[in-house]
């Protein structure tokens, strides 16, 4: 019966403690875990978003200040009367020429240029300092390498003016080293106001800005981050990145249009020298410009990573703790419940010799001890239902059935060993009148004594049998008929001395007996006849003797 001894799989107690135990460490950790990550991600997430728009709008507080110093330069040049009268002068003159021909050569412009060379030679970030007429052509421009280009204003220079008092162009990146540079210009009145005359237009030089911006950088500890200006079509008018020439330099046009998808939201993206970076656009609302400020974000996330990694290195060593002590508990609930199961299955297949090992006090344990003192009371039950079943109850000695199973046994022993053995087979002589004289009781008591006499003399390899009423069977082992005979002799003897008590009355009896050793040729019946035959011989002889038959 091998039913259920080898359980795996998820039909194991031990594997259910063992995977009930693990999720209830994994899915609480996890879950937990999982929270405090998502909250402190979404904490650093506004954190550092909430740093890069007030940075932005500090950017651009500086930009805006800056541009208010610009024009307030220019309308210092502007009111300059040496650009008004000229101009107006200029005007008169022109009247009377072809306006398209000799302006160059015309004293006036030639007053202005010169003042604003002059100017351009004070003021090196004013990179060119231009004259337009009321139409936005070009007048008079400061001595300059570039001072054939010209500077288109913007169609709604008129909405602008209106608006903010000046005008700004698109940034242009003049030169070989295309330096960036923004057209910033205001309208030129006549001293009484009432007529406009053009546009003093100044050309500033934007690298100024990089200082302004170099404070803007993100600077969290061993972090690199980057702030870029851009104009609306992405290109850089100016860039500071710390440390000098970090990875935020590489940040490439589709990169900021992705950002600039969720403005002054932080938004992640991969840049050219792929280094993972969280940044925002920010557009200014004064000039057409945009600013990028993004930091490397490994670095921002760095704490979260540690912390996340460290969670999970503990959720792991709980779990193979906890994994681990209900193994050894489920191993202590197992291991009792095994040896109960296999105690319970060798007394299924009839084993009774079974003990289960209590070395614990807890209900297991008590189940083993009763589960032992019920195999103990069925052994002994077993015992007195075999003893029973194998032994005359009045003398004690195997029954018949016991005592031919015997003899059974000792002939088939003979068969394959050619072991000798011998039998008596013995009648009580006139015990019928035993009974008949003293009682049926008393008969009783001669039967009993005279098994104790067979106990007392016969040796341990021999066996007795109660055959019939008063009839017996002796086999005796390994024994000859000869030797069987003395034997014989001797029980006989003994039997003819002995007093046999009962109550008050002692009486006398005798045996007769007849002898046979056990032969090669013997069928199954043949003994028995020949011990049979030797009793009678006995009988009829005169009884109280011996007959080898
Ligand atoms: P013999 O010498 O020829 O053997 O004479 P006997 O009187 O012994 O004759 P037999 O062997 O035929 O007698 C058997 C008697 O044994 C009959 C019966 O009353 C008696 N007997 C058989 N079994 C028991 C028993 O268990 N108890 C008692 N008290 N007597 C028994
Ligand atoms: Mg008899
Ligand atoms: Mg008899």
């Amino acid at each position: 019966m091998e039913n259920g001894r080898n359980i795996n799989g998820l039909r194991s107690i031990r594997n259910r403690i063992l995977i009930f135990s693990i999720l209830v460490t994994l899915v609480p950790s996890i879950g937990m875990g999982w929270f405090w990550y998502d909250m402190t991600h979404r904490a650093t997430t506004e954190k550092i978003e909430q740093k890069f728009v007030d940075l932005a709008a500090i950017v651009e507080r500086e930009i805006s200040l800056w541009l208010k110093e610009c024009r307030y330069d220019l309308r210092v040049f502007a009111n300059s009367f040496i650009v008004l009268d000229n101009l107006q002068a200029y005007y008169v003159d022109s009247g009377k020429t072809d306006p398209a021909g000799e302006k160059r050569e015309d004293p006036h412009l030639q007053n202005i240029v010169t003042y604003l060379t002059l100017i351009k030679g004070q003021f090196p970030a004013y990179r060119r300092l231009v004259v337009l007429d009321r139409d936005g052509r070009m007048l008079a421009a400061s001595d300059s390498q570039d001072s054939d280009r010209s500077i288109v204003l913007p169609d709604d220079w008129q909405g602008q003016v209106d608006r903010s008092h000046y005008v700004s162009g698109e940034v242009v990146f003049a030169g070989d080293d295309a330096i960036p540079l923004l057209p910033v210009g205001i309208p030129l009145y006549a001293p009484d106001k009432s007529v406009h005359l053009g546009f003093l237009v100044v050309e500033v030089e934007l690298g100024n800005l990089q200082p302004l911006l170099r404070a803007a950088v993100p600077l969290t500890s061993g972090v690199q981050g980057i702030v870029a200006l851009l104009t609306m079509d992405g290109r850089t008018v100016q860039a500071a990145a710390s440390p000098e020439g970090g990875a935020g330099q590489s940040i490439t046009l589709s990169q900021v249009a992705k950002l600039a998808e969720t403005p002054r939201r932080l938004g992640r993206i991969v840049n050219g020298d792929q280094v993972r970076l969280v940044g925002l656009v920010s557009r200014f609302s004064e000039l057409p410009w945009q600013l990028v400020i993004a930091e490397n974000a490994d670095d921002v996330f760095a704490g979260l990573l540690q912390a996340r990694n460290r969670i999970i290195l503990i959720t792991v060593l709980l779990t193979i703790a906890i994994g681990g002590t209900a193994m050894i508990m489920a191993g202590q609930i197992i291991i009792p419940l095994e040896s109960l199961t296999d105690g319970v299955l060798r007394v299924a297949d009839g084993d009774l010799d079974v003990a289960v090992p209590v070395h614990r006090k807890d209900e297991l344990g008590l189940v083993s001890g009763m589960f032992n003192e019920m195999v103990g009371r069925l052994k002994d039950n077993q015992a007195k239902l075999e003893q029973l079943a194998t032994t005359d109850p009045l003398t004690g000695l195997a029954n018949r059935k016991q005592i031919m199973a015997d003899l059974a046994f000792h002939r088939e022993y003979h068969r394959r060993y050619g072991t000798d053995f011998s039998i008596l087979m013995m009648d009580i002589d006139y015990f019928k009148q035993v009974n008949d004289s003293y009682g049926h009781l008393a008969g009783d008591a001669v039967l009993v004594q005279l098994a104790q006499i067979f106990r007392d003399t016969l040796r341990i390899l021999d066996c007795a049998g109660r055959y019939g009423g008063e009839e017996f069977l002796v086999i005796l082992g390994k024994t000859e008929s000869h030797q069987a005979v003395q034997v014989a002799e001797r029980l006989r003897l003994s039997v003819a001395q002995h007093v046999f008590v009962h109550e008050n009355l002692s009486l006398r009896a005798t045996i007769s007996v007849g002898v046979t050793g056990m032969r090669a040729e013997d069928g199954s019946t043949d003994l028995i006849d020949r011990a049979d035959k030797a009793l009678y011989e006995a009988k009829t002889g005169g009884r109280n003797r011996v007959v080898l038959g």
